[in-house]
């Protein structure tokens, strides 16, 4: 039996177009006009393309983008400075470092001066405390993506055995956390994690966040399990060119499990789709409106 395909492009075009119709509503009752500051440093080719990417997103969802680039040279005060001119700004809701940075720039010390209430990629300690704490937070968009992703097949997580592959702060840790927040039992697996398989296969909901290129086998997989693949790798394909596939055997698991994300076309258009609900959700926050209905 083949399984069900998630299909993120349509779920989160669904989102993006209800995030639009929501940024309408706020400018056309209220003049307001949430705006995303995203700051790119150096020239690495993958997050120009990404950068590229939301700053069409946010104007196709109603909103402003202002797009900062700094030369790879950039220091970490220069950063910083920039940062607190955008914490200072009223026009921008949120604000977005693209990482990664150049090796000279402390990425921790540049997420601390983010103000938490701008913090749409929600890596801010404060705003990943609060969602350890199970208080309202800003929370990372990836992850965000992963849930509404797997709530798409089970209209309630909760009791579910989840198993997340990862434990990063920008995917595993978070994702484990809104898992927990949706009463499912979560299990944390790494790379130190003994007999992976045979915790794989215990789960009814399996996240991997490794970036090892189709590293869990059909045979991990529960038979009828969901699986959310948040891997992004590249690999030689045919004709000297390379291709992306995920963290997940795409082909074995369609044997196997209920439901699959395809890579690309599932988790990756969530995140997207995710950030522009964070930016509309900091601007009513920032102007002490109720969250709004999407
Ligand atoms: P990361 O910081 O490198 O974390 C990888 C995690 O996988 C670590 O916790 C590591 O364990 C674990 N791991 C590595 N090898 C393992 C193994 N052999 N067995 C079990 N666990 C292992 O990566 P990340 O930033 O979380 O990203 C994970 C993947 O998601 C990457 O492919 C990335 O490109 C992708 N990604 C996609 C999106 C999207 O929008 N779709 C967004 C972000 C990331 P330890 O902690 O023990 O080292």
């Amino acid at each position: 039996m083949s399984a069900r395909i998630i299909d993120g492009k349509t779920i989160a075009a669904d989102l993006r177009g209800k995030t639009a119709d929501s940024v309408h509503r706020l400018r056309r009752d209220r003049g307001i006009v949430p705006g995303i500051a995203v700051v790119l440093v150096g020239d690495n080719p993958a997050s120009e393309v990404y950068v590229r990417t939301k700053s069409k997103a946010v104007a196709e969802a109603g909103m402003r983008a202002f797009d900062h680039k700094l030369p790879a040279s950039t220091g970490e005060s220069e950063l910083i400075a920039l940062i607190s001119h955008l914490n200072a700004d009223e026009e921008v809701n949120g604000i977005l470092v693209q990482l990664p940075l150049p090796k000279q720039i402390d990425a921790q010390k540049i997420i601390a001066a983010i103000d938490p209430s701008k913090d749409v990629d929600g890596f801010h300690p404060l705003n990943a405390g609060r969602l350890a704490s199970g208080l309202p937070a800003l929370v990372p968009c990836t992850p965000m993506g992963c849930v509404l992703l797997a709530k798409s097949v089970h209209e309630s997580l909760a009791g579910l055995a989840a198993v997340v592959i990862g434990r990063s702060n920008i995917v595993g840790k978070p994702v484990a956390q809104l898992l927990l927040a949706e009463n499912a039992t979560v299990t944390v697996a790494h790379s130190k994690t003994n007999d992976l398989p045979a915790v794989c296969r215990s789960a009814d909901l399996l996240v991997a966040a490794i970036g090892r290129a189709e590293m869990v086998r059909g045979d991990w997989i529960k038979p009828g399990a969901t699986v959310i693949d948040v891997g992004i790798n590249r690999v030689p394909g045919e004709g000297g060119k390379s291709r992306i596939v995920g963290d997940v055997a795409y082909a074995e698991a369609m044997q196997s499990a209920g439901a699959v994300t395809p890579v690309p076309g599932g988790v990756g258009p969530m995140t997207i789709a995710c950030l522009l609900l964070n930016t509309l959700r900091a601007a009513c926050a920032q102007k002490g409106l109720p969250a709004p209905k999407v």
